[in-house]
């Protein structure tokens, strides 16, 4: 093996990477130690701004392989059979920062990039097929009421239930977080889901709404809350070691995508609003259809680089995939990208993950870390043979109509449109006994843990709404906790 000599950034050898400069052995340091200088400034900056929220997580490369023809929904050249796509992947926690542990009950990050032929595509999903809320106005109260108090630092149970409580659309998700869903047992193990309705356009031009679905191979499993604390104390990356170890030991993890397909013209008169974040469609009124298999077989080999730097966003859609009128899916797809440009800089699309295998012809130019050479013309239009626009490709882009007074209201009720209903359902209809009781167990727990009046009572009333015999366990465990 070649012996490797140590450089600065530069590229010179260093003279040494034990010893600093000074004058004679216990003088002092020479300012012309240039490689000392640029060790301890390297060092200062080592963090960026970590990510708000989704702080905490890992990920891998891998590819995509379409198994099933869905060319009757959708154009998009990586959804075509037989087709087979290169990506990466990223799993988090949400609330807990850069270093906390992974086996929090928390939702899951599930963020996909796809190396497309036509650019990337992203899906920013994750572990849970709905969302606490349904306005983005509500977004950043949500996270911030996750997260810490301004005095003590300190994350509080009863700052969290006092917005679950006033926000009722987060039952059905918090009755899914309180679930065994609410602590995978590792990321291999969960589900990925857009949780977003999207759309899909094909070759004749027709619109098609989506909900992609992307279900473990492994088998859904979790943690019991008692394992993921103690764990959470003996392994703060338990999730993180997991995926890292298995993939380098060979054994990779897989995903069969599924999509929901509902027609153009359901969505207006469909008995649930079909883009409201809160709400999945039943399965019985649009069945899965298998679209092709992910597979994670690759670790990153800087972690900074790769996936710290991976920068997902919900806009970055491809020709035959578009967005939908969900409106936490339209803000998302501003604030993702700004989040970017906050943490990464705006040439964040020339870091090596986050650029496309194809060819960039974009007007975008300098900027702090611009990587890539601009190449005359440097505006549009011009006539000196500059890229130009109107690719076929992107003809019949996906749309929707609409037209009304400019408003600051919620959706319009549809007759299936209550913020209990699909909770209710999941307890009484999903949930085995042994499911229920845990949920119990769990929500008791994470109440007993700081909950006070009033939120309290509210708290009682919110699980009844979801499920009477529920609303009763859960009173009667919180109460008896209490005059224990
Ligand atoms: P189905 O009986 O067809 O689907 C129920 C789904 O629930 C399963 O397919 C599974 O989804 C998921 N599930 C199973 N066990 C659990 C659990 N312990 N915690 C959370 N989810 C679980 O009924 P519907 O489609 O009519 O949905 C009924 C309820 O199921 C919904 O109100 C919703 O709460 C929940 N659900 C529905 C999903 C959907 O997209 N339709 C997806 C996930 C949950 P999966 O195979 O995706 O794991």
């Amino acid at each position: 093996m070649t012996e490797k000599y140590a450089t600065t950034d530069a590229g010179a050898p260093v003279p040494s990477v034990e010893h600093s400069l000074t004058v004679g052995p216990d003088g002092p340091i020479l300012l012309q130690d240039h490689y000392l200088i640029e060790q301890m400034a390297n060092f200062n900056r080592e963090r960026i701004p970590e990510r708000q929220p989704h702080a905490k997580g890992g990920g891998a490369f891998g590819h995509f392989e379409v198994t099933n023809d869905v060319s009757q929904y959708t154009k998009a050249a990586f959804l075509q059979p037989g087709t087979k796509t290169e990506m990466v992947a990223r799993f988090s926690t949400v609330a807990g920062e850069r270093g906390s542990p992974d086996t929090w009950r928390d939702p899951r990050g599930f963020a996909l990039k796809f190396y497309t032929s036509e650019g990337n595509f992203d899906m920013v999903g994750n572990n849970t097929p709905v969302f606490f809320v349904r306005d983005p106005m509500k977004f950043q109260n949500f996270i911030r009421s996750q997260k810490r108090m301004a005095a003590n630092n300190l994350r509080d149970h009863n700052m969290q239930w006092d917005f679950w409580t006033l926000v009722p659309e987060s039952a059905h998700q918090v009755t899914y977080l309180m679930g065994d869903r609410g602590i995978p047992k590792t990321w291999r193990h969960m589900n990925g889901y857009s949780s977003h309705t999207y759309s899909w356009i094909n070759a004749d031009g027709e619109l098609f709404w989506v909900k992609y679905h992307f279900k473990t191979d492994q088998g859904v499993e979790f943690l019991s809350q008692e394992d993921a604390d103690r764990i959470a104390g003996e392994d703060g990356d338990y999730h993180q070691r997991d995926l890292f170890d298995t993939i380098e030991a060979g054994d990779y993890p897989t995903w069969s995508l599924k999509v929901q397909v509902m027609p153009f013209e359901d969505a207006k008169t469909y008995r649930i609003n079909p883009f409201d974040l809160t709400k999945i469609w039943p399965h019985a009124d649009y069945p899965l259809i298998d679209v092709g298999t992910m597979t994670l077989n690759r670790n990153v080999v800087d972690y900074h680089a790769q996936i710290e730097q991976a920068a997902f966003e919900p806009n970055n859609i491809v020709p035959g995939t578009g967005l939908s009128p969900d409106k936490m899916l339209l803000a998302r797809g501003f604030s993702y990208a700004d989040a970017h440009r906050h943490r990464l800089g705006v040439n964040y699309k020339q870091i090596p993950v986050n650029e496309p295998k194809v060819e960039v012809n974009a007007y975008s130019k300098d900027g702090a870390m611009r990587i890539r050479n601009a190449t005359d013309p440097v505006y549009a239009p011009n006539s000196m043979g500059g890229p130009v626009a109107d690719d076929p490709r992107r003809v019949a882009e996906a749309h929707w109509t609409s037209d009304g007074d400019m408003v600051r209201t919620a959706y319009t009720l549809r007759p299936d449109d209550d913020d209990w209903g699909q909770a209710g359902t999941l307890v009484r209809e999903v949930l085995d006994d042994e499911g229920r009781d845990r949920l119990a167990h769990n929500i008791i727990g994470h109440v007993a843990d700081g909950v006070k009046e009033p939120v309290l009572s509210r708290v009682f009333a919110y699980w009844s709404n979801v499920d009477a015999e529920l609303g009763k366990k859960v009173e009667e465990g919180v109460r008896g906790k209490a005059d224990q």
